[in-house]
Formats: structure tokens, sequence, C-alpha cells
């Protein structure tokens, strides 16, 4: 399928044909500070999936030019993720490869009189820079000649100052209309280890300044990024020229990602990893695109996800509830049917002989014939959900309550006759009779029951743990109030954890296999916390949405 018309691919269209380009070079440029997101995943799709539209190219770049927060588990987590979503990238690219090139583009700068080194703080720098209705002041510094800008920058480089004593910055208007071109800082000093450069460098390029230059370095043809970069597109032209690079790359902003109740940040998922109210960055109600593997969303829901959303400038939120109605759409048709009992209840068949265990014939995929049919135990004891018996039911309950009949799934008619309880009044058991003549498959028609339980065989039934999620977050980031954090909105009931029991023929599972679960909505085996003695599911969506596309 292709990416419906959209500006971004209306310019590279024109590019090509015009002959501006012979062909459409992108990248994808993470910051190694945390895991990918479901916004990341709008960004990758656009990137790959336009340069592939035009038979182009793109690179996985890490834009690593910030010791202090970068680390190679991210950029692990990284390829296994964009890898994960289908994508192929051109080259593996760093940043930090380029910093000697950096560096000499900036001692260009200097020489071109375009760069100075100041001796102001940040406070300073700050405080300098102007507001948008007045315009900044020069730094005293503003004014040092060539060569001694050389020789100070050089002397960064070399480690002759600490932390914050000075910065290179781009000399170009402090009375620009446009902030970001109020001579930016493009240089600063960190005495930090890099994870790849090691202790080769204590001064690192700043975003601004670094990421055009990366672009141009790799021939990049278009440079998509979100709309808040739109003031720096400027700044970014500014580079390329003033640095002389040979090729010229042009910024083009889309609009963010936003969903509802889903926070989209890595440094806001990196606090709820650190501060422990989730299990990792892979924890299924984390946005991570690591967490969506882990709760069993599939990387062609993701990518018809991003499909739908299209590309245009807007960023309003959208509801959470359509990436559920793609995960659904893609399980629909590929996962097997079966039968799990949450919070069970024992049921004895009386008139069932005993000893007797019978196989039944149970589709695995009604709207999928070819997924065939599967065998499962029949016999007197057997487990339903608590939740489908009542003592005392309120008129329209057509599940189990004394004296009432339902139909079990594949099997027979089971009639409640006596409910069994402890000393306290608790329902222990039930005990019910079946009629032989109701059974599934056989045409029966004699009469006519309402409800239609799920059950599994006791004797046989494997032990499980199911686990249900709510939105980690119970209320929209932009009611924030006064004095709190997102942090004060942490859902606190955001995990359910549920013991019951699967059919026997599951008993081979393996984490990330997907299952429908009668009535309950599809799963996915948790990789982290299933064993050979009890496997673990995680809710992927519920069956039921209200969601309309
Ligand atoms: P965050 O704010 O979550 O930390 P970021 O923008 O700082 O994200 P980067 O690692 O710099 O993260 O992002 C890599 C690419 O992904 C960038 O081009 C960025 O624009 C894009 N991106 C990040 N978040 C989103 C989003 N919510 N929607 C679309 N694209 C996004
Ligand atoms: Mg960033
Ligand atoms: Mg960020």
């Amino acid at each position: 399928m292709e990416i419906g018309s959209n500006f971004i691919k209306n310019i590279m269209k024109e590019d090509v044909e015009t002959g501006k380009h012979d062909t459409v070079i992108t990248r994808f440029p993470p910051e190694p500070n945390g895991y990918l997101h479901i916004g990341h995943a709008k960004s990758i799709f656009i990137n790959f999936g336009l340069a592939d539209e035009f038979g182009g190219k793109t690179n996985l770049r890490f834009d690593d030019t910030n010791p202090l927060k970068e680390d190679m588990e991210y950029v692990n987590s990284i390829k296994e993720d964009v890898e994960w979503l289908g994508y192929e990238w051109e080259n593996l690219l760093f940043a930090s490869d380029y910093f000697e090139e950096m560096y000499e583009r900036a001692v260009l700068l200097i020489k071109k009189g375009l760069a100075y080194v100041d001796d102001l703080s940040a406070d300073e720098i700050r405080e300098y820079r102007g507001t948008l209705t007045e315009p900044g002041k020069e730094s005293p510094y503003r004014t040092r000649s060539m060569e001694e800008n050389l020789q100070l920058f050089e002397a960064m480089r070399n480690g002759e100052f600490g932390n914050g004593e000075k910065v290179l910055r781009a000399k170009i208007d402090m009375a620009s209309p446009n902030i970001n071109l109020r001579d930016p800082v493009i240089y600063r000093i960190a005495h930090a280890t890099h994870h790849n450069t090691g202790d080769k460098w204590c001064i690192y390029p700043m975003y601004a300044f670094a990421h055009p230059l990366e672009d141009a370095i790799e021939g990049v043809t278009h440079s998509l990024c979100t709309t808040e970069f739109e003031d720096q597109r400027p700044l970014y032209d500014w580079v390329v020229r003033e640095c002389e690079m040979e090729s010229t790359p042009q910024q083009i902003e889309f609009g963010r990602l936003n969903i509802t109740n889903t926070v989209m940040s890595k440094r806001k998922l990196k606090l709820l990893v650190d501060e422990k109210y989730v299990d990792g960055w892979d924890d299924p109600r984390m946005p991570t695109i690591s967490g969506l593997r882990r709760k069993g969303v599939t990387p062609e829901a993701i990518r018809n996800f991003c499909m739908e959303l299209g590309i245009s400038k807007g960023s309003g939120a959208v509801d959470s509830a359509m990436l559920d109605h793609f995960v659904r759409e893609d399980l629909k048709l590929k996962a097997p049917r079966t039968m799990g009992v949450l919070n069970p209840l024992k049921v004895v068949i009386t008139n069932y002989p005993e000893g007797q265990v019978e196989m039944l014939d149970a589709e695995n995929n009604p709207e999928n014939p070819e997924m065939g049919v599967r065998q499962i135990p029949f016999s007197r004891e057997i487990y339903i959900e608590q939740e489908d018996f009542m003592e005392n039911p309120p008129k329209k309950y057509f599940r189990l309550f004394p004296g009432n009949e339902v139909r079990l799934k594949h099997a027979y008619f089971i009639k409640c006759e006596e409910v069994i309880k402890d000393e306290e009044g608790n329902v222990m058991e039930l005990h019910c009779t079946y009629d032989k003549e109701t059974k599934s498959g056989t045409g029966f028609t004699g009469r006519k029951v309402k409800g239609t339980l799920h059950w599994v065989e006791a004797t046989q039934a494997i032990p499980a743990e199911f686990r249900l999620f709510e939105p980690l977050i119970s209320d929209e980031e932009e009611e924030i109030e006064e004095g709190k954090t997102f942090l004060d909105y942490v859902n606190p009931n955001s995990l359910e954890v549920i013991q019951g029991f699967i059919e026997p023929n599951m008993k081979d599972v393996k984490p990330q296999d997907k299952f429908q679960f009668f009535r309950h909505g599809y799963f996915n085996v948790d990789p982290k916390y299933t064993t050979s003695e009890k496997p673990v599911f995680n809710r992927i969506v519920s069956l039921k949405s209200s969601f309309k596309l």
C-alpha cells in the first residue's frame, strides 16, 4: 500500500522530476537516550516509507552528541525496534563519528568571522538573548579577534577549561526577530566519557549545529522532523551554507504524534522506569515499541495505524482506541480462538459418568476455517468463571443461576441444581446436570438457551496468569494542576493480575504467541514472566470497541 498524497511526498516528487535530486535519501535520527516510543514509529514510518516509494534509501543514524545521557543499551534497543517494525536501514551511522569534521567546520566559521568564543555563563547568555518583543544584547566577547578565537577554541578542545567556562557561538544577529538566530551556542564543554568516542573529546557540538552537518555529510536530501523545529529551519540553512557543505539537505517539518492518555516523551518514560512505576522500558503498559511488542501489538498493526494517520502538519491527540482497532484487525484472522477461565469456579456435572473423559471438536477460528479444528476434553468436573454465576441474578441475566440452563461452548447444555458454600457462605462449587441430547454440532433444536459460557475441563486444565491493563496515566497531560507533575497522575489500577486456567492443548505456548480468549479479547504470552509451569498472558485488547474509523 502506498502512503496517501501529502505535502512531503509532493516536494520529493518535484525534486526528483526537476532533477534537483536523483533519488530520495532520508534518515531516522534518534538520540540514544531512551527506548523508542510509538511517536518514533510515526517518524520511522514516514522516513523509511517515503524514501522507499522513490526507490531511495534511509539511514539509521544515532544522534549521539550528548555524552551525559547516552548509552549502548539504548543503541541496541533502537536497532532491535526498527528491525522489528520491519524496516531495513541502508547505513548504520553515529553522529559522533563526524566530531572531527564538525570541529573543522566550526574552525572554518571562526576563520570567516562567523563564530566566537564566549566567556558568559549559561544564565548570562540566556539573559542577553532578549525576548520575542525585545532585541538581544551583544556579549562583550563578541568582538574577539579571529586569532584569539582560534586559539581559545583549540584550548577548549585540549581540555584547558572546566565545564561551562566557555562556549563557541555562531555570530549571526542579536537583533533577529527569530531568537534561534541570536548567536546560538554551537559548542559546549563537557568533561564526560562518551559511549562511542570515550574520552577523546571534552567539547561537544550542540544539536542545532550538529544536525544539519550530519544530514549534509550523509547526503540526506530531505531531513524530516517535527514542527517544533520549524523556527530552527533558518539556522539549519545558515549552518549548511556557511559551513560550505557540498550537499544541501532540506528540512521539512511534520506534526508530532500525540495519543490520548499516553506519555510521549523519553524523559518522562525514563522517570516511570527509574521510579519503578513500571517493571522496565518494556513494561506492557508503556507506549514504547518494546512495551507494545511485549504486550502483543504487532508491527503490522503499528504500520497500518501510521498509514491511517497519514502525514500532515497537525498534531492533535489521536484516540488510543485507534491503535487497538488496528490490532484487532490484524489479529482477527491470525490468532487462534481458545478458552481461558479467569477467576475459576468449579462445576461438578453430577449425572456425567465418573472417570469418563470425552474429546470434543472445537473450531480454531470461525472467521478463518483454514485454521482447523482442535480437540478439547470434557468430563464430570469443569471450571467456569465466578463472574458467570449469580445466586440472585437481576433481570436479563442469562448466565448460570439456580435452576437456569446455559450452553457450554463446544459442549452441552448444563443446568444449575445446587450451590455448595463454605461456612462463611462463599460459593465453593456448583452442582449441575447436563443433557446428552444437546451436544454441540449434533443439530439439537429441542429448546433454546440464552447464555453461552466458556469453560475448561478441570483435571487437565493448565494454571495460567492473566494480566489486564488500563492506561498508565489516568488524566490527560495538559490538565496537570499547579504544583503537581505527571507522576501524580499515574493510575494506581493500571495492572490487574488474575489467576485462572487454560485448555490443556496450550501446554506448549511460546513467548509472543497470540490468542483470542473467548469473550476476553486478544492476549500475548509474556516473554518475561512466563515459566514452563505457568504461562502468563498479557491482554493486548478487549474484543469490543465503540471506535469507528
Ligand atoms: P522525546 O521528546 O520523546 O524525547 P525526541 O524528539 O527527543 O523525542 P529523538 O530521539 O530526537 O527523540 O527522535 C528521533 C526522531 O523521532 C526525531 O526526528 C523526532 O522528530 C521523531 N519523533 C520523536 N517523537 C515523535 C512523535 N511524538 N511524533 C513523531 N515523530 C517523533
Ligand atoms: Mg531529540
Ligand atoms: Mg526529547
